[in-house]
């Protein structure tokens, strides 16, 4: 009996708690979701699709014209922010 409420407490203690339910699905699926977004990736580079959207790729590239163009940019910003 003593041990089912410790337990019980303890469980209570490891569930978290998070600022909304997208973020608490998120960090409970997390291993899954992670799992199928590099799959998705690795599928995507290899079929030689964007991997942002579904258009062709620039040859060499894993990203269509406008999603390079994108990309080049954000490089500019995160290199400037250092
Ligand atoms: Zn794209």
């Amino acid at each position: 009996m003593l041990r089912r409420v410790l337990h019980k407490l303890q469980k209570k203690k490891v569930e978290r708690t998070y600022p909304n339910r997208f973020l608490a699905f998120y960090y409970r699926n997390k291993k899954r979701l992670n799992k199928e977004r590099r799959s998705l990736y690795t599928k995507k580079k290899n079929e030689r699709i964007c991997v942002r959207c579904s258009r062709n790729v620039v040859s060499g590239k894993v990203f269509c014209s406008y999603h390079q163009k994108k990309q080049k940019g954000y490089n500019i910003k995160a290199r400037k922010k250092v």
